[in-house]
């Protein structure tokens, strides 16, 4: 660290991504990214012309995206806010809707086990954070979340939840808005496309709900950095306020096209997702029989422990084989691993390792 650096932030722990080595080719099952390719039509819709556009701004507004993702999902312009990831909007609403610093009372509540980078985003933003221990089974319980007083802030919930890829009901999430009725309810629903139930058709009676999903996972554009939010009018303005103090241009050119392209064929999406989901299932059953431990995922990814291994240990096993998944090294979840459903040919293999490295103890 430089002497520059701002004594606030020095002692920031960082965001750590999943690996991407890029020493040999491994089967990649530890990042949730999608084993299909995007859609011809994204792939068309990437052209020389919109590439020699590059020289050009990108729209600030990102009006065609806006008004496509608009008619998708049965909202208005205006109800729709863009970003570069998911990552991104979730940074903007941690600082728009709980940030502030501690005499404000504001503060932000999500759970002890979740996404490793809402916590990055509270020390980031200097934000209190509130982290409320999953039960037992690793299930949120939603009245956790219904007496937590009258400060303003921000509830984070991720659903599916990750790593776990747990669900809550749409009359759960409903009890939790009910609740707070000061408090921004945020959905992360990164992972909603492959099995759970979407927030988005309570945004219209609930001024307080921010719905949060991403182009990254289920339109397999990881890359393109494109991430979405469904709000009421005025939340959506406050991201924007963030948006314009920050990067205007966050959408570029060619990102913008993909994601034309990508809602163009909503087809080759939905049977992508049950495709994976299917594979999933598979997957599941296979591990089962090899006596592993699964929780019921709603999400591109399975949960997994095996009998009488470390999760560090399957996981550098795995490695050693070719095939790279995520261990957390944290209290409560180091006996798990996180598998990113592949194709079924990368899950067959991955199982036929899982085998073998039995065997072999
Ligand atoms: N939310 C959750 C729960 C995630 O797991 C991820 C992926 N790491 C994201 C948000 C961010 O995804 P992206 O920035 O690629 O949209």
């Amino acid at each position: 660290m430089s002497k520059f650096m701002n004594p606030a932030l020095s002692g920031l722990e960082t965001y750590t991504p999943g690996e991407q080595p890029q020493d040999m080719k491994y089967i990649k099952l530890n990042t949730n990214e999608s084993p299909y390719p995007p859609s011809p039509q994204v792939l068309a819709a990437v052209n020389a012309q919109e590439a020699a556009d590059l020289r050009l701004y990108s729209d600030p507004e990102s009006r065609a995206l806006k008004q496509a993702l608009a008619a998708r999902y049965g909202v208005e312009p205006e109800n729709v806010f863009l970003s570069n990831g998911s990552d991104d909007i979730l940074n903007f609403a941690f600082l728009a809707f709980a940030g502030g610093g501690p005499d404000t009372g504001r503060k932000a509540w999500f759970p002890d086990i979740t996404y490793g980078f809402y916590p990055v985003f509270t020390d980031l933003h200097h934000i209190v954070a509130m982290q409320i221990p999953l039960k037992d089974d690793f299930t949120i319980d939603p009245a956790d979340y219904c007496s937590l007083g009258a400060d303003g802030g921000m509830i984070c919930i991720a659903n599916p939840n990750a790593p776990t890829g747990l669900t809550l009901s749409l009359k759960q999430i409903e009890g939790i808005l009910k609740a707070n009725p000061d408090k921004v309810v945020l959905i992360d629903e990164a992972y909603v496309d492959f099995g759970a139930q979407s927030a988005l058709p309570l945004i219209r009676q609930y001024e307080n709900l921010l719905v949060v999903q991403t182009f990254s996972k289920s339109r397999s554009m990881a890359g393109a950095r494109l991430g979405f939010a469904f709000a009421q009018a005025a939340l959506i303005e406050d991201l924007e306020t963030i948006k314009f103090s920050t990067n205007p241009y966050n959408i570029n050119r060619l990102t913008n096209a993909a994601g034309i392209a990508a809602l163009a064929s909503d087809s080759y999406f939905s049977e992508n997702c049950s495709r994976i989901m299917e594979t999933r299932s598979w997957t599941k059953a296979a591990l089962e029989e090899l006596g592993f431990t699964v929780l019921p995922s709603a999400a591109n990814f399975l949960f997994a422990r095996a009998a009488g291994l470390s999760g560090m240990e399957v996981y550098r096993q795995l490695k050693a084989k070719g095939i790279l998944i995520r261990h957390f090294e944290k209290p409560r979840i180091a006996d798990f691993n996180r598998i990113t459903i592949g194709t079924r040919e990368e899950m067959e293999t991955l199982i036929e390792k899982i085998r073998e490295i039995i065997r072999e103890v």
